[in-house]
């Protein structure tokens, strides 16, 4: 069998700094439920992104769930939320009974197209909220975004699990909107094991979102509550691993920014494949190379076969919500931008801890079928 090589996996650091941290936790017995790491990594993240709050929670989901409260969303809501993306940024719109609207992806960022979220407020001016994503670690055109969502006084949500260290005109993905999510899964590029993060520079909102996620308990001595709350709350143990990866953020995004540029080198003169697009306002983290296939003879699947089976993983573009059967007769505004990018397009591996050897194997795979 030759050697595996991997879409994306955790890279724990070199020198050890995810374990100094749990075991400092370990030695003041500081396992439960909150503590030192949590704060230090919640103020990481703060200063790294440049936000005034932030509060760790259990996944990028939950963030995004408590965004969804705060921003007052509640049965009979519409949400207009991108369709290319993951299902982990749609569900928490079914967690507060409101429902989805399915935005398209324009071709020049892969993301949210101003246009059809134009068309979507035409029909429902009154929708209260917009769930934007940053695929791959491309920043959407988020300016333009913001600009229709403030036109309609609804409020912008950035779900930005995918492009922690991605910079937009100069500024942290996640902080244009009033708030902005963070994943810290296992594939991400930074990860607690499992583990999200609400931003935001509404410090009061961000009380309110920690309030929520600690079962929404009163600040008394017995236990009093007057709202329904959640157990989202990141561990001490989660935010240690944290605190050591926030170390070698910088240097994860040089490796990824690395591995993007040596596909683009082997592989753009192909005029069978396209690279994803990289917008001059844009910096992106690189999470995950992703390219499109553009020839009659081979597709984006017959890629990822012929890489399967010399031992290499990769893996479609997300397949959008508004083609899930779960959204089966949801409304969805577009052209169908997101079913081009789905059908035709791939990730490529983009671990950290591949060499050139492994990535040259993976070119040579690649242009062998366009031979
Ligand atoms: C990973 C991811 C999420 C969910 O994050 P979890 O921490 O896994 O809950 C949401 N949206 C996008 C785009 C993601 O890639």
């Amino acid at each position: 069998m030759k050697k595996h090589i991997p879409l994306a996996t955790p890279h724990m650091s070199e020198e050890g700094y995810e374990v100094k941290f749990i075991n400092d936790a370990f030695e003041k017995n500081w396992i439960a439920p909150l503590g030192e790491n949590v704060d230090g990594f919640e103020n990481d993240i703060k200063e790294f992104v440049g936000v005034e709050a932030a509060t760790a929670t259990v996944s990028g989901t939950a963030a995004i769930h408590l965004a969804l409260k705060l921003a007052g969303i509640e049965q009979g809501d519409k949400v207009f939320c991108q369709t290319f993306t993951f299902a982990g940024s749609s569900n928490p719109i079914h967690y507060v009974n409101a429902e989805p609207v399915f935005i398209d992806s324009d071709l020049e960022t892969w993301n949210m197209d101003p246009k059809a979220l134009e068309e979507a407020f035409e029909k429902y001016p009154d929708t209260k909220a917009v769930l934007l994503v940053h695929l791959y670690g491309l920043n959407a055109d988020t300016d333009k975004i913001k600009e229709i969502t403030d036109r309609y006084g609804a409020i912008l949500i950035e779900d930005a699990a995918e492009s922690l260290g991605t910079l937009y005109k100069g500024k942290h993905s996640g902080t244009t909107g009033k708030y902005g999510i963070l994943s810290f899964n296992g594939n991400k590029i930074i990860t607690t094991s499992g583990g999200g993060m609400l931003i935001s520079n509404d410090k009061e909102d961000i009380a309110k979102a920690k309030f929520w996620a600690t079962q929404a308990r009163e600040p008394f001595l017995h236990y009093e509550h007057e709202e329904v709350g959640y157990n989202y709350r990141l561990s001490n143990i989660s935010a240690g691993i944290g605190r050591g990866q926030m170390k070698v953020l910088k240097k994860r995004i040089e490796q990824k920014t690395h591995i993007f540029n040596f596909y683009k080198e082997h592989l753009s003169d192909l005029k069978e494949i396209e690279m994803m697009p990289v917008n001059e306002w844009n910096v992106p983290n690189f999470w995950l190379s992703s390219i499109l296939v553009k020839s009659d003879k081979v597709n984006a699947s017959d890629v990822i076969e012929a890489l399967k089976e010399e031992n290499i993983e990769s893996r479609p573009l997300w397949k959008p919500m508004h083609m899930q059967p779960v959204h089966k007769g949801l409304e969805f505004f577009g052209t169908g931008n997101s079913e081009y990018l789905f059908e035709n397009g791939l990730c490529l591996p983009s671990d950290t801890k591949l060499t050139d050897i492994d990535l040259n194997r993976v070119v040579q795979i690649i242009r062998g079928l366009f031979k």
